[in-house]
């Protein structure tokens, strides 16, 4: 399914139900409420590949997807909390009376002599926009100190950090430089990234979802363990024969350790920033093309050449250094980029 085709289903009913029989304010309300959530659930499906009747786990919580990347997320925008973020804009004119025509007409009918927009109360027979932009006060008190502003250090009003404090305290994600690196392939990126939030659906984990696994021992090798994130991305032998040729390769040992292991090893090495993203990439290509390979063993019976991988997981960066070899940051890293393109 393109976006073309996710826009529209979400539109069509928009279309085809509501669209003759109601008032602007009628529609609006319908916009806010159910089709906001309604776009929110369509992404969320659409992430995790789920249409129609086939529904899919969702490996991450949607929250948690709507991180900046910096604390752990993709950055996605949900919905409707990005609708209070921009709705928010129009309390702030308001709180901080600015000189703007609407302002002033809704000090003349309605604020009138009161000074405090956060104390008022809107009256019953006010617009139905006056009413519900009054409702949404109580999620945005907090970003106030008086009628100040406080989230920006001039005062001015930013939609994004509007979004972000509602999102709450967020952890830091350190690695995300590394993990969406422009050097590294994007579906590579996200398969990295969900290795390192643990939430790649190992047979561990699907046990641990109460989900029923026939066999649980890895399919990679010989070795007749669970197959776990750290046995199949440190520990297998499968990956292992393959991390060798490409850390003899890179000219540097990659660190035969867990997903977040590694990628801290790399972030804590006096490199520099492309060098740690050229070493993630690789490694982060390795990662993929392990997965994929346990992918195909289980669910298509194939077995996958070791060989052939390592060939292509340095045809591909060599691509991707290619295609990056004019930039600056590029330039300092000349050795290594000879080193691996010859
Ligand atoms: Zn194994």
């Amino acid at each position: 399914m393109d976006c073309q085709q996710l826009v529209n289903k979400i539109t069509s009913r928009i279309h085809d139900v509501y669209a003759k029989h109601l008032s602007y304010a009628g529609r609006l309300q319908i916009i806010m409420a159910s089709v906001l959530k309604e776009i929110d659930k369509k992404c969320r499906e659409f992430l995790w590949g789920a249409f129609e009747e086939k529904r899919k786990i969702a490996l991450v919580a949607w929250d948690k997807i709507c991180m900046p990347k910096k604390n752990g997320g993709i950055n996605i925008k949900g919905c409707s909390k990005w609708n209070i973020a921009s709705v928010g804009k129009l309390l702030w004119q308001v709180a901080s009376k600015k000189d703007i025509l609407w302002v002033k007409w809704v000090n003349g009918i309605y604020l009138k002599s009161e000074e405090n927009i956060w104390e008022h109360i809107p009256p019953g027979d006010c617009s139905w926009y006056w009413k519900k932009l009054n409702s949404l006060k109580t999620q945005m008190v907090d970003w106030y100190q008086g009628d100040r502003y406080k989230l920006t250090p001039t005062g001015a009003y930013s939609v994004s950090r509007s979004y972000e404090t509602m999102l709450g305290t967020m952890p830091r994600f350190g690695e995300a430089d590394l993990v969406w690196s422009k050097i590294m392939i994007p579906r590579q990126r996200m398969i990295v990234w969900l290795a390192c939030q643990n939430r790649l659906l190992t047979k561990e984990r699907l046990t641990r979802l109460n989900i029923q696994v026939d066999d649980q021992t890895c399919c990679l090798c010989d070795a007749a363990v669970i197959e776990t994130q750290s046995h199949l991305f440190a520990d297998c032998q499968w990956i292992s024969g393959i991390r060798n040729t490409l850390s003899t390769w890179l000219g540097i040992p990659i660190l035969c350790q867990g997903v977040h292991d590694t990628i801290r090893w790399i972030k804590r090495r006096r490199w520099k920033q492309f060098q740690k993203e050229i070493v993630t990439t690789i490694w982060g290509a390795l990662i993929y093309y392990t997965w994929q390979a346990r992918n195909w063993k289980i669910f298509k019976e194939e077995n996958v050449n070791k060989e052939f991988v390592t060939v292509q997981i340095q045809k591909e960066v060599r691509e991707r250094l290619g295609m990056l070899n004019c930039s600056k940051r590029a330039r300092r890293c000349q050795v290594l980029i000879q080193r691996l393109c010859n």
